[in-house]
């Protein structure tokens, strides 16, 4: 169980890891934009370089405009090492890089983010490393897939895009009963809503894109760990392999954070009650959302998220075409890819964000090819509920009429 304490957590947001410039004393952190700092002489270029000194020598190994941000979603994700990347995936593909090599295993969610499977599956295959992806929800069947060589066990949770619930403390002690390191995904949460390193995970990562940022306007991620030998390990491999964060980029990202909890609350509020209404619509013909009692795993939500978040997964009846038809006729909801941000967004993850993989382990994962995924944004509820049923509203209709034409009776 979390603990969510509201004020706290919001503070954090807008002070953790800043503090007024030491030179000025300017209240938003400066933008180091420069690539390499200047030495006073030989013996502290040296010293800094040893590590006898501390201070920053070249921005890939370390920025102070990066470090602030560092800090502070460090800090929001209940404290540890923070390391910010140049995209959700660039953390990803760290954390792969640092934990697996020939020979490993690795375990994950069957319904993770696309390119999260397809690195793990077609890449990392190529340098001798196995990967089995599972339904985590299912504890039984996370622990059957479990192998003396199991080196990464990467979750995500709630998943993507539907929405299924891994029990994080639980899996980490399957997990890490056979040596295996936990990895999570929290980039549908955002550390408001859930802390996967109190709940045993060893490291957490994020799309820093997504809610962290929330504005659309940024590409970027970051890991967090308590462990400084796993921080060193993950340190190592992002700064070799380049995927570290521009400074400027992580000022945005650091400027966006301010207002998560705000954000976070108003998208969720938005969802929950878009959710229960959905329902009602003759035109749905399921509503997932972890808010909702009938969410296989909602008691699970209820106790390891503090809410249920601003993402809803839904399947209209009439399947595909009936989706299509929904995507082009929202207006305020813009179609497009990418979550938690300030605007609504609604997507097709089968043939989109999901493309990249097999329709059969698609179908295997739950993606079905009706699945609709809607993150929900902070816009007035009663303009996206007006964009969204009327909509819905119109489809009905339509598909009612050319069924009677048809001379087919339906009922929809
Ligand atoms: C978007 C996303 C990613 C990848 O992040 P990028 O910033 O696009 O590289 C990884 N995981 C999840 C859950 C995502 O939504």
């Amino acid at each position: 169980m979390t603990t969510d304490h509201p004020q706290q957590f919001d503070t954090a947001c807008i002070h953790a890891g800043q503090h007024p410039d030491r030179l000025f004393g300017g209240v938003s952190v400066p933008i180091y934009q420069s690539s390499t700092f200047a030495f006073a002489n030989a013996e502290e270029g040296a010293a800094r370089f040893s590590g006898r000194q501390e201070g920053y020598k070249y921005t890939r190994l370390g920025n102070p405009t990066t470090a602030a941000l560092e800090a502070c979603v460090a800090e929001l994700e209940g404290g540890g090492i923070g390391l910010a990347t140049a995209s959700g995936m660039a953390a990803v593909s760290t954390a792969y890089m640092a934990l697996l090599g020939q020979g490993a295993h690795a375990v994950s969610t069957a319904s993770v983010y696309g390119p999260s499977r397809t690195l793990l599956e077609r890449e990392f295959a190529r340098f001798g490393v196995a990967a089995d992806f599972v339904d985590t929800s299912s504890l039984d069947r996370l622990q059957a897939a479990l192998k003396p060589n199991t080196r990464l066990v990467y979750l995500e949770t709630p998943a993507n895009p539907t929405l299924s619930v891994t029990d994080i403390a639980e899996a980490s002690r399957l997990a890490h009963g056979v040596g295996a390191v936990v990895v999570v995904d929290n980039t549908f949460c955002s550390p408001m809503l859930q802390k996967p390193l109190d709940l045993g995970a060893d490291v957490v990562l994020h799309s820093m894109t997504k809610f962290l940022n929330g504005h659309s306007d940024v590409v970027a991620g970051i890991l967090v760990t308590r462990d400084r030998n796993l921080a060193t390990r993950l340190k190592n491999v992002l700064v070799q392999m380049g995927g570290t964060i521009d400074p400027h980029q992580a000022w945005l990202v650091l400027r966006g954070v301010k207002t998560l909890a705000l954000r976070v609350r108003a998208g969720q509020d938005n969802a929950a009650r878009l959710a229960t209404e959905l329902t009602r619509h003759p035109m749905v013909a399921t509503v997932t959302y972890p808010g909702l009692a009938t969410h296989p795993q909602y008691e699970l939500a209820k106790k390891q998220m503090t809410g249920p978040g601003a993402m809803i997964s839904f399947e209209l009846k009439g399947g595909v075409e009936a989706g299509r038809m929904l995507m082009d006729s929202v207006h305020l909801a813009t179609l497009a890819v990418s979550l938690g941000g300030i605007e609504t967004l609604i997507q097709h993850p089968a043939s989109m964000t999901h493309a990249s993989v097999a329709r059969e382990s698609r179908q295997a994962a739950g993606i079905t090819d009706g699945l609709v995924r809607l993150s929900v944004g902070c816009e007035a509820y009663d303009d996206l509920h007006r964009d969204l049923f009327s909509a819905l509203d119109g489809i009905q209709q339509k598909m009612a009429g050319g069924e009677a034409e048809a001379g087919l009776n339906v009922n929809v």
